[in-house]
């Protein structure tokens, strides 16, 4: 918007009618004091001043708005009778460019000067942008970096418990060896196959992060029993957790499309969660459904909870409820992939928990999937 400041009327409705015609937004004010009040309210790209006025004159204008931070990246144009002297541009007005036109105003040459400033504000207003932008993506890269330490650190440590664990083992099969004694060494060896799963599994979950980030994630559709998945999950993990109670509610009978193998991967991150976070309760209700075309699949706990300034977050990569990230081991990726596989099979994923009262994990994909 451009503020043409005169006290002559006859002055203001040329210039403005000019202006406006070329395009231009235009306010006016018919003296010095009332262009004040206007800039303080006001932002304008450029003020076109007559120096000579009744009461506050052209030049006390512009060394009263330099002072205003609204008027930071304001220009002037003067519009004075005679040629202005040097010390009157570099006197009072620093912020915007400066410049002026003798009277009788050459209408072309004012165009030209109020086009070039509008273009030097536009590339200035383009460079702050461009710069807040980049201010922007360094906070976040930095942020995404330290996030990623952070990371790194807890994954080794994942990784070095169970390598410890195995270390053990062996060292007391190899003692067993010496002795004879199969019993133990059996259990022991058990116990070792059960570290490496889980070895296992961290190293699948981190190669899946890097298949994401590369797009190199690849699914296999295809037609399957839903009643079966299921069991198959929760056959594994009830081993794996015989005091916990799961009561399983299927009632998909058709057969639905998409990647087995992923989904189960979703059903079981969201299992295994339930009994990591709801240890002293013993009920995980898991439940199937059909509705509007699509499948419905959900494990509900009765544990811990989530808060609703976590709820959102919890399926970004690498996040952990802080306040029970030290109770209770994990690297905070297993519902981030859990994501893109439902993403990826157009379907949608979601939560809803209160704290202290449990928390209902669920994904819906659509029965006919066409990857
Ligand atoms: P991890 O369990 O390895 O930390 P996830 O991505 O599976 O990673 O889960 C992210 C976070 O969401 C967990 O750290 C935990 O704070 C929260 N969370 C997940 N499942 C549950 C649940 N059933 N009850 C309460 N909090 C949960």
């Amino acid at each position: 918007m451009i503020l043409i400041v005169d006290d002559k009327q006859e002055n203001l409705i040329s210039l403005k009618k000019v202006l406006v015609k070329n395009g231009f937004e235009v306010d006016t004010a018919s003296s010095g004091e009332m262009a004040l009040r206007k800039v303080l309210k006001k932002s304008y790209v450029l003020i076109i001043l007559d120096v000579q006025m009744p009461g506050m004159d052209g030049f006390e204008v512009a060394q009263a708005i330099s002072g205003y931070s609204k008027a930071k990246e304001t220009a002037i144009i003067f519009l004075s009778a005679a040629s202005i002297e040097n010390k009157f541009i570099t006197q009072g007005y620093s912020s915007g460019g400066l410049d002026y036109i003798t009277k009788p105003v050459e209408m072309n040459i004012l165009l030209l000067k109020v086009k070039t400033f509008y273009r030097i504000y536009e590339q200035s207003r383009k460079l702050n942008e461009m710069q807040k932008a980049l201010l922007q993506e360094i906070e976040i890269r930095k942020r995404a970096e330290s996030k990623k330490d952070e990371f790194i650190s807890i994954a080794s440590h994942e990784l070095k418990t169970p390598l410890t664990s195995i270390k053990g083992y062996l060292q007391v099969l190899e003692r067993n060896v010496n002795i004879g004694n199969t019993d133990t060494m059996k259990y022991h060896v058990q116990k070792v196959h059960k570290q490496v799963e889980k070895l296992n599994e961290l190293v699948a979950d981190l190669l899946d992060i890097s298949r994401i980030e590369s797009g190199e994630m690849k699914f296999k559709m295809a037609s399957f029993c839903a009643g079966d998945m299921i069991e198959n999950v929760v056959e594994v993990v009830r081993q794996g957790n015989p005091s916990f109670n799961f009561i399983v509610n299927c009632h998909i009978e058709e057969a639905i499309e998409g990647d087995e193998m992923r989904l189960e991967q979703v059903l079981m991150n969201f299992l295994t969660n339930a009994v990591k976070y709801a240890p002293d309760s013993k009920k995980i209700v898991v439940t199937a459904l059909l509705e509007n075309g699509h499948a419905y699949f959900s494990v509900r706990d009765f544990g811990m909870g989530i808060s609703n300034e976590h709820i959102e977050s919890v399926f970004k990569k690498f996040y952990r409820v802080e306040e029970t990230s030290l109770r209770f081991q994990g690297l905070g990726i297993g519902l981030y992939i859990s994501r893109q596989i439902i993403e990826r099979h157009g379907g949608k994923i979601g939560v809803k928990s209160k704290q202290n009262e449990g928390s209902e994990f669920f994904f819906t994909i659509p029965i006919h999937n066409k990857e």
